[in-house]
């Protein structure tokens, strides 16, 4: 039977939750705004960016750029094994939400430890300096700034790291100016409104990584040289900055005694053979391999994700730091879908988040119990919920309960585990389940092993 299946029969029961449905519905409801289009602290940082993408959204990365992005996130991934060992650990990719500070900017964290944001960045180069923040590297400190400040736990301590070649460079900074940041923010968010009305880019600052290359550079869409440089003068008075030598070398022992588990994310299970293929490096399709964005169901998703971390079933940096200290399977990127147990508040529950374009609430897609299950099994915890938003019935929130038969899917994802380890090992796709069918035609490989059995049995 296929992981999908087995779950289906490993749930004990499954409820309607109406009361933590009321919950979100009355913390949306003491919202004064809608959903809001967010801009994306990669807009604040790179405003010229953000003028063209939105001007000319049919611009392609070409193939160079999209490898090192490509590389940067395989990075990335390697990265969050070293940090995961680093005492207080409390989460990776975490969304913050400038609603807080009653800014509409969305960020995604690299790391975090307690409630101190992790900015990691791999370079190419001989050495760093802390000049480099202010010159070559602004864009990555400007990141950093604009993070810790929509952090809702803000904690004035936070670190910028750089990974150059076996080396850390860690950065302490300390933010003793916040509303400065803040104004900032502020400011190049009116910027790039009024440069998009305005049609005209002449007030916007140039990206400081234009010597790398830029998408709008190749075409001749945008010329650097005219623009003017950003100026960090704002910054300098606003923060306090140290090298953290303690920390570079805690790195350092972890990067060189650790072994690198092999990198299983908790949807990896769900989708096999897509990881298979990864892991075997074999051939995409640029086309299918490019995220698609879907700029309203994300808005959304923002918008709920606040709405639940601002309620009382939020957690912070220091209660998700304690509760990532169990894992009972050897999976990764979940840490941070966890809430308070509404009913005990001593406990936490895990969760997911879905926006259904569904007009029908009655039955959810089987890959929303298999994603609930593999994040419950991690944490060997029996109940989780379901969050599903309808933004076709005027975002309707519907909770569901679930309870599993833990031990059982426990079982079944290191059962999983090892069959992906074997299908590696011996290069054989074919004993894994093929992925959910509606992912099949999107599937990046070339040589997608699901496509290639569906031809077969046809
Ligand atoms: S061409 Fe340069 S300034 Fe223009 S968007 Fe690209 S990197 Fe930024």
């Amino acid at each position: 039977m296929s992981l999908l299946k087995d779950i289906k029969s490993s749930i004990n029961s499954e409820s309607i939750n109406d009361y933590i449905a009321k919950i979100l519905t009355d913390n949306i409801n003491k919202k004064s705004f809608d959903i809001p289009d967010y801009l994306y602290v990669t807009d604040i940082i790179n405003p010229v960016y953000s003028y063209y993408s939105r001007k000319y959204p049919e611009i392609e990365t070409p193939e160079k750029i999209f490898d090192r992005m490509k590389n940067g996130e395989e990075t990335h991934f390697i990265a969050r094994q070293w940090f995961e060992k680093i005492d207080g650990f409390s989460g990776s990719e975490i969304v913050l939400n400038g609603s807080n500070i009653d800014i509409n900017v969305i960020g995604r964290s690299d790391f975090m430890i307690y409630d101190s944001i992790i900015e990691f960045k791999t370079k190419n180069t001989d050495n760093i300096s802390i000049d480099n923040l202010f010159d070559i590297y602004l864009s990555d400190l400007e990141q950093l700034l604009f993070y810790s400040i929509i952090n809702m736990n803000f904690d004035k301590n936070n670190y910028l790291i750089f990974y150059v070649d076996e080396r850390f460079y860690v950065y302490k900074i300390n933010i003793v100016d916040p509303d400065t940041i803040k104004s900032e923010i502020s400011y190049r968010m009116s910027l790039i409104k009024r440069s998009l009305v305005n049609n005209d880019t002449a007030l916007l600052p140039r990206c400081s990584y234009y010597l790398y290359g830029c998408k709008f550079k190749e075409n001749n869409i945008c010329s650097c040289n005219k623009l003017s440089a950003k100026n960090a003068s704002w910054i300098k008075n606003s923060i306090k900055i140290e090298e953290d030598k303690e920390f570079e070398n805690k790195l350092y022992s972890i990067y060189k005694n650790g072994e690198n588990n092999i990198d299983l994310r908790f949807y990896d299970l769900i989708y096999p053979r897509k990881y298979y293929h990864k892991m075997m490096r074999d051939e995409v399709i640029i086309e299918n391999s490019k995220p698609s964005f879907d700029y309203e169901k994300n808005n959304i998703k923002f918008f709920i994700l606040d709405i639940i971390n601002s309620s009382i079933l939020g957690v912070n940096g220091y209660e998700r730091a304690e509760k990532n200290m169990e894992n009972k399977i050897e999976l990764y990127g979940d840490d941070k879908y966890i809430i308070k147990n509404i009913y005990d508040e001593n406990s936490i529950t895990p969760f997911i988040l879905k926006i259904n374009n569904s007009k029908f609430t009655g039955k959810i897609p089987e890959t929303y119990y298999s994603e609930l299950a593999v994040t419950c099994a991690r944490r060997n915890i029996g109940n989780g919920i379901i969050i599903v938003v309808y933004p076709r019935l005027d975002n309707k929130i519907v909770v569901h309960d679930i309870n599993f038969d833990i031990n059982k899917i426990i079982n079944l994802c290191n059962q999983k585990i090892n069959d992906i380890n074997y299908a590696l090992k011996n290069k054989n796709p074919e004993i894994l389940d093929l992925c959910p069918e509606f992912t099949i035609n999107s599937c990046p490989y070339k040589n997608c092993s699901c496509k290639m059995e569906i031809i077969k049995r046809s």
